[in-house]
This record gives structure tokens, sequence and C-alpha cells, in this order.
């Protein structure tokens, strides 16, 4: 018999999101039950409610995939978490595990297509629904251990945006000798400042204008730049050995890839609806390259939060009860958010 949970989800695409009611499979034999007990706003989140992605896939969708909680029962094949672990899951809940790209730990890019937690068809045949919710029903492969170390609800954050920031600084090289700017300080933003400081490169923080200047600085950033000043493009010309741009809308690609010196890469993680163009010698000066990243597979999730744990990084949050989620959102828009709201799901009771 399935189960019905309390959520909140949008009946269609820009229409508030609202109390609902779902329904969770049985814990099959490879499941794992989980009791969530926070959940990270993600713009991603809001990119889909709002239709930036085309029409909602299902009435009502469940948004919400940076989610923490505590096994409650688990499936009788399951070996990797056992009842009352503290476990987490992203982006992810499943994936085809047979195409190259799964075979080498990177579902994320599964050729045959990963199933997101929330707004696809799983291979079970339903839709699935996110965190914005009293409990999930997930596949064992695709839950990670959130180390006891870390404070569950500054951890949730850690199970997109950290990996989106974390997968593209550690393949691009970021580290010590390596000066790394990070562009938009959001919820992205503000971790990938943390994670390229834990990393131990040179971080700089460009935003907009001036009034994140303190705070990031507070965050660790060495340096800071505001763009909205364009003279900034040129007095850090030839700076920068990665560019992580984090921003939810679309940049001057061409005035970014001159910050770059040589072999310098800019690597995109922000969503925008417009195409990004470049001038093909704005990239060929120097060597430049512009690549793009996914959020991460599930050994780099792990890995990324043992990796947050030893260096005790985790999100800066504003804790929110569930029926603040719509003024949540407007305040993400206005980028009025320092620096990620969670859902206490304790509060959908
Ligand atoms: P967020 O908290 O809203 O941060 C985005 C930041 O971008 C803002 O704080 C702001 O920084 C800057 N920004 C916003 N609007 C802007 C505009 N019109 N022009 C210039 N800068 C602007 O969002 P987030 O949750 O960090 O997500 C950031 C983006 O990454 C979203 O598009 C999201 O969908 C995407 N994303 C991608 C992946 C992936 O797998 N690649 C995963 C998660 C999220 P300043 O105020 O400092 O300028
Ligand atoms: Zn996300
Ligand atoms: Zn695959």
């Amino acid at each position: 018999m399935p189960t019905t949970v309390r959520a909140y989800g949008a009946a269609s695409a820009k229409a508030p999101l609202e109390p609902v009611a779902i329904e969770r499979r049985d814990t099959g034999a490879h499941d794992v039950k989980i009791d969530i007990q926070f959940c990270g706003v993600c713009h991603s989140d809001i990119h889909f409610t709002s239709g930036d992605f085309g029409p909602l896939p299902v009435s009502p969708l469940v948004p919400g995939h940076e989610i923490v909680g505590v096994v409650t029962e688990i499936g009788e094949q399951v070996t990797k978490h056992a009842v009352g672990d503290r476990v987490g899951i992203g982006c992810m809940v499943n994936s085809c595990r047979e195409c190259e790209n799964c075979q080498a730990g990177e579902e994320q890019y599964c050729l045959n297509g990963h199933t997101l937690v929330f707004g696809n068809v799983d291979r079970d045949g339903s839709y699935t629904q996110g965190g914005y919710s009293q409990m999930i029903v997930a596949n064992e492969d695709f839950v990670v251990r959130v180390p006891a170390s870390l404070d569950p609800a500054s951890a949730a954050p850690l199970l997109c945006a950290g990996i989106t920031v974390y997968a593209p600084l550690k393949k691009w090289g970021a580290g010590p000798g390596k000066r790394v700017a990070v562009v938009g300080l959001g919820g992205l933003g503000h971790l990938g400042v943390k994670m390229a400081k834990a990393m131990g490169a040179q971080v700089t923080v460009l935003s907009r204008s001036e009034s994140k200047r303190e705070a990031a600085l507070a965050l660790g950033a060495d340096a800071y730049a505001a763009t909205g000043d364009t003279s900034t493009y040129q007095q850090l010309a030839n700076t920068f050995d990665i560019i992580l741009n984090t921003v939810s809308a679309p940049i001057d690609v061409d005035a970014h890839l001159g910050m770059l010196r040589r072999d310098g890469t800019l690597a995109n993680v922000g969503v925008t609806t417009e195409p990004l163009a470049y001038n093909p010698f704005a990239l060929m000066t120097n060597g430049r390259a512009v690549v793009g990243s996914q959020f991460g597979g599930i050994r780099e999730t792990q890995e990324m939060l043992d990796f947050a744990a030893e260096h005790q990084v985790t999100a800066d949050i504003e804790l929110i009860s569930a029926d603040r989620i719509n003024e949540a959102y407007q305040r993400v828009l206005d980028s009025d958010v320092r620096y990620r709201f969670v859902i206490d799901n304790a509060t959908l009771a």
C-alpha cells in the first residue's frame, strides 16, 4: 500500500506552491525509506516551477533536490544503509547503470537519461516527486551518507549546490597556486567560495554590485570585485585559472573570457534559457576553454560530503517553515538570500 505524505507542490507553471498530498511507493527490496528533515531551495526548483524548462510534466509537481533525512526502513536486499542512518538525496534517484557514463560513475551524464528526483518518470513508471515533502522512498544506490559531524540543515544544500561547484572546481584543477573567480554570490556561489578555499585556491568573488563585499570576505574570499562597473573586466584581464559562473541569467561571456590567463577555463554551471555566445578570438587568445558541468555522480557526491566534513564546509542558511516557500522563491529571484533557504520539513506535519 503506498503511503500518502504531505508536501508543497505547484499545480502548473508559475502557480504558487501550495500544500498537496502525494503518494510514496512501498519500500522495495533495494529501496530505503527516509524521513526528510531538511530540504534546500535551489534556483533550479524555481526554474522548473516557473516553466523555464517548459510546462510541468505532472500536476502537482513537488520540487526539492537537496534532501537530508533519516532512514526509517530498508528493503531486504539493501546493504549500503541501515535504519537510523543520516542520509541525503540530491538531483538524481536513478539512471540506466549500464551505459559507459554510468559505468564510469558519472550517472548525471547517463546516455539513457538519468532520473531526476522530481518531475521525471522513474523506472517503475511513476513520476518522481521531490524533497518538499515528509518522506521519500528511493533506491539505495542513489542515497549518500551525510557525515555526523555536519549540521544536517546546513549540509542539505551540499546535495546539489555543493556537488555542482565541487565537481568542476576539482576537475579543472582548483588548488594551491590557482586563482579562482566565482561569479554570482548566491547558493552555489557561496559554496563555490568555501569549496575553492578548502581546496587551497586563491578566490575572488565577482558580484554585480558592491553590496556583498563584506559578506564575501567574511566567507573567506581573498578578493572581491563588482562587475556592474565594467572597468573591472579590464582591471582583472588575464588573471584567473578558473572562472566558475553560477549566475542564473546570461553573462557577457567575452568579458569573462578576457579575465582568464593562459589555459584558463570558464566553467559554466548557471542555467539560462538564452544561449550564451562568445567571440572565437576571446577564446583563442590565451588558449582559453569554455566548459559546462552538471551536478555530479553519486561516487563524487559522497566524496564531496566527506571533503565537506573534513574541512567543515556547509552552507550559510536561512531555515524556513514550509508555508514560507513562495516568499522564499521571490527572495531568491530578488537575490535577497544569504545564501540558501532550507525548509524545516518537520513543519509539514
Ligand atoms: P541563486 O542563489 O539565485 O544565485 C544566483 C546568483 O546569480 C545571484 O545571487 C546573483 O549574484 C547572480 N544573478 C542573479 N540574477 C542575475 C542577473 N540577472 N544578472 C547577473 N547576475 C545575476 O541561484 P543558485 O541556486 O545558486 O543557482 C544558480 C544557477 O545555477 C541557477 O541558474 C541554477 O538553476 C543553476 N544550477 C545548475 C546546476 C548544474 O548542475 N549545472 C545545479 C544547480 C543549480 P550576485 O548578486 O552576486 O551578482
Ligand atoms: Zn539544484
Ligand atoms: Zn546510463
